[in-house]
């Protein structure tokens, strides 16, 4: 009646693969203690009956008329704390499951590859770990105690009228099934509908997060109505299924309560007319019965819903944690690379339907060397270089750093060997000391994060914040200037001091002055590394020891910048279009 197909069978048998053992003593215990909720359960209908049957005896003692009040008191407060124990208990193991499944997630998609976040939103996956996770906490918690503690509950009490009286118990046998055959229909529907709105609820996030991100975008442009617009289909959508979901899910529970009343019906209709020698007590202990086996019937209907939709959701983040994280297969160790990096007969595509962005590529930058990297955007610059720390790997040909293809390293190897400054510099919501000793270089000693601070001009702007380089950079550092967002970049790769450099358009944001202040740092990280540097400033790309100019994908000069100009070729017409003012 739960939808068993296979596809449910195997995700309920990885979430049990979650279980350790401590959460198997503790659903153990709550199964007991489940037992014993149920048999207090079947006290009901008994005292309920025996009561009845006290009224007709006179002349009782105090002590047969207050023993009956003083079990109802004491069965409920048993039924009260150990109904406690099966909630704290199993939801415990639930959220414990749930805790495991998402730090296993959020771990995994730090591993996942380039291509991977190419082709996913951060919104959906944002919505993954959040909501997803969330609806599996529901289904492995409130589920599993409505399905142990209630079902146990209905046994019970179908136990107690088969003890009573076989026959009326038969008709409530008749009533089961026909309230399970409305629950399968619903559970199909219900399925159905949870799964579009986990994905609207990631269109809802995406959208969201898109908006306010680019919410100066968003002002200046007047896209206010238009984001609106947008966000306003999707969250209708999201109504529109959610509704779906109620409808199925309350005219079911409808439907199946109709369906035990009319069972109900049928025992007193049975009891009155068919079955004379039914007594009073017998009854009222009877209808006292189905009617406790209908609350949890009717859980047990609802929480049907909770289940499908926390299967859906674990089922796509079992998807999500199945996707292949980067490929780390290389054995090689290095302690400090020389710096050799070659590129030999590379071609690479980010999508093949699309065609190459390189054709059989070859450039050799030799340790200690710089080169830089000139064309128009979009003629593969960063492309090239994002191949080197392996957030792309080539299709055919190879990247090879000290002579041994950069496949054939450990990837924590490989990129220690690199420091990178790109265009957009990603600053985390922690102080600018913590920025730009980030990850491995967090070990560094204040003196050497001052040392690097200084010569990337930090402490100039630094000096004149409240905390100095203790201030806080808020969220994606906002609170700082691009120019000074970039000159924290650079401190950052001044204190990895990498033997191969990589400055994707690193000094962009900087205004033509800073960046004349800054480029004797630029000199100072330069210098003894391998470099590939991408910069529209001549200043930057004339300090190179090499020019490479490429044009859709291709070298198509290089040498340096007096020999370049004197070709009178396609750099020197760049050169005349984008240098010169
Ligand atoms: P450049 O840095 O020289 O401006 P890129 O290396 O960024 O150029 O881009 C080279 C080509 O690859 C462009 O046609 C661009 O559209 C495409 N491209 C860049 N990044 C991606 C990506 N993540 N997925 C698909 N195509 C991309
Ligand atoms: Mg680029």
């Amino acid at each position: 009646m739960f939808g068993l197909s296979s596809q449910t069978v195997a995700v309920y048998r990885r979430l049990l693969g979650y279980l350790e053992p401590a959460h198997w003593r503790v659903l153990g215990a709550a199964s007991a203690a489940s037992v014993v909720y149920a048999g207090v359960g079947v006290l009901v209908p008994q005292i309920m009956a025996e009561i009845t049957e006290g009224f007709g005896t006179p002349n009782r003692t105090l002590a047969e008329a207050i023993i009956v009040p003083i079990i109802i008191v004491a069965a409920l407060v048993v039924r009260g704390i150990v109904d406690f124990l099966i909630v704290y208990g199993m939801s415990w193991v639930g959220r414990a499951v749930v805790r495991d499944v998402r730090s296993q997630l959020f771990d995994h998609y730090l591993g996942l590859p380039a291509r991977f976040y190419d082709a996913n939103s951060t919104g959906l996956l944002i919505s993954k770990l959040t909501y997803n996770t969330e609806q599996v906490a529901d289904a492995t918690s409130n589920a599993v105690v409505v399905l142990v503690r209630d079902s146990l509950t209905i046994l019970g009490s179908l136990l107690w009228m088969v003890y009573k009286s076989p026959t009326l118990m038969l008709l409530v046998v008749v009533v089961v099934p026909s309230v399970g055959f409305v629950i399968n229909a619903m559970s199909r529907g219900l399925r159905r509908y949870s799964e579009r709105i986990q994905s609207s609820m990631g269109d809802v996030t995406r959208v969201t997060e898109q908006s306010l991100q680019g919410q100066r975008v968003v002002k200046i442009f007047g896209g206010q109505k238009q984001e609106t617009e947008q966000f306003d289909e999707i969250n209708r959508r999201n109504f529109r299924m959610n509704m779906r979901l109620i409808a199925v899910r309350a005219g079911g529970d409808s439907l199946s309560q109709a369906v035990v009343v009319v069972g109900v019906a049928a025992v007193v209709f049975v009891a009155s007319w068919v079955l004379p020698d039914v007594t009073a007590s017998l009854f009222v202990g009877f209808t006292t019965a189905m009617g406790m086996v209908v609350a949890p019937f009717r859980r047990l209907v609802n929480i049907n819903a909770v289940w499908q939709r926390g299967v859906a959701a674990a089922d796509s983040l079992f998807a999500t944690l199945d996707e292949p994280v980067e490929n780390d297969s290389g054995v090689k160790t290095l302690g400090r690379a020389r710096g050799d990096v070659e590129y030999r007969n590379v071609s690479f595509a980010y999508d093949p339907a699309k065609g190459n962005v390189f054709q059989n590529l070859s450039l050799a930058v030799p340790a200690g060397t710089s080169v830089a990297l000139v064309g128009q955007s979009g003629s593969g610059k960063s492309t090239l270089v994002s191949l080197l720390p392996r957030f792309y790997d080539a299709d055919s040909g190879s990247v090879l750093l000290d002579g041994a293809d950069v496949r054939d390293y450990k990837l924590r190897d490989l990129r220690r060997q690199i420091s990178l400054v790109s265009q957009d510099v990603v600053l985390f919501d922690d102080t600018i000391a913590n920025n730009i000793a980030y990850g491995s270089l967090a070990e560094r000693s204040r003196e050497e994060i001052e040392r690097a601070a200084e010569a990337a001009y930090v402490t100039e702007f630094a000096a004149g914040l409240p905390n100095g380089l203790d201030t806080r950079v808020g969220e994606r550092g906002a609170l700082l200037s691009g120019g000074q967002r970039q000159r924290v970049a650079i401190a950052r790769a001044l204190l990895k001091d990498a033997p191969v450099l990589i400055l994707d358009e690193a000094t962009s944001a900087l205004d033509t002055e800073s960046e004349r202040r800054i480029q004797s740092a630029l000199a100072r990280l330069m210098q003894g590394r391998t470099t590939l540097v991408i910069a529209h400033r001549l200043s930057t790309i004339e300090r190179a020891d090499r020019i490479v100019v490429m044009r859709d994908g291709a070298i198509v000069e290089t040498g340096n910048h007096e020999q370049l100009l004197e070709r009178r070729g396609y750099y020197s017409s760049l050169h005349s279009l984008q240098f010169t003012s």
